[in-house]
């Protein structure tokens, strides 16, 4: 049986989600910005909570855990190189590294930028890719600790993923992104059409997250420095992506 993910939104603009296999019956958690919907979801479905996955320290990622480990006795999952400003984890992970949750695989990836020992979580099977605030719906996370070519370098990692992968990022930002991206990249009609989807999910108070790799490969500018189209419009024709890439997180900060 598949696993089951449910998104849940937390605070203004963060997402928490929800994977539960339905065979052992555990449910894990990605991130923990606050408890209270994350409670309100697992009691509504019946669900205990059995792990709690956190991606980076910053406190809307992780505010949430003593009152989950208070409701529930679950296990901490995060980065080897936060143990120091992580809650207290029972289970220190870093890149290349793999458990098992439910029969299925969950693979770590360092996805340093936002922050250095940011991690992403991937789970082959069930093509789920949870990236917080590193590669996000239409962008990728400001640079508070890593360099541009740190942040270029995780998202390479994403390359040999298969184009059905669903990526589930950490807050509801795309509606600003897209504002961004139509400007790195004004005539890209697959961006045309997606921010036409965004406005009315906008509209109707719909999440624009998870998005899936195929859609952010074909829209992201921070997944497109290579794209010709993007290098004129920069006036960098010829440049090496990494050096596109910079820029484009250069304006972004700027915007
Ligand atoms: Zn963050
Ligand atoms: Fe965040």
């Amino acid at each position: 049986m598949p696993l089951e993910i449910i998104t849940v939104p937390c605070l203004s603009d963060n997402y928490a989600f929800l994977v539960h296999d339905p065979q052992s019956g555990k449910t894990a958690v990605v991130d923990a910005p606050e408890a209270g919907p994350i409670k309100a979801e697992l009691s509504q479905r019946g669900w205990e909570l059995s792990e709690i996955w956190l991606t980076h320290h910053h406190d809307d990622h992780i505010d949430g855990v003593p009152e989950l480990l208070a409701a529930y006795s679950a296990t901490v999952v995060g980065a080897k190189a936060d143990v120091h400003r992580l809650p207290k984890l029972d289970r220190a992970v870093s890149d290349g590294d793999s458990f098992t949750f439910g029969g299925e695989v969950v693979h770590i990836l360092d996805v340093s930028g936002h922050t250095i020992g940011h991690i992403a979580l991937h789970l082959p099977e069930t093509a789920a890719l949870f990236t917080a605030d590193s590669l996000m719906a239409l962008g990728c996370g400001r640079l508070f600790e890593g360099t541009p070519a740190q942040m270029f370098a995780s998202l390479q990692k994403t390359t040999a993923m298969p184009d059905e992968t669903t990526v589930y990022s950490g807050h509801e930002y795309t509606a600003s992104n897209a504002v961004f991206a139509s400007m790195v990249d004004p005539e890209n009609p697959a961006l045309i059409s997606r921010i036409l989807d965004i406005t009315a999910k906008r509209k109707n108070s719909q999440p624009t997250v998870p998005s899936s790799l195929q859609l952010e490969r074909a829209t992201n500018p921070f997944l497109r420095a290579h794209d010709p189209a993007i290098q004129a419009h920069l006036n960098m024709v010829g440049a090496a992506p990494v050096d596109v890439f910079t820029e484009i997180r250069a304006r972004k900060d700027r915007f």
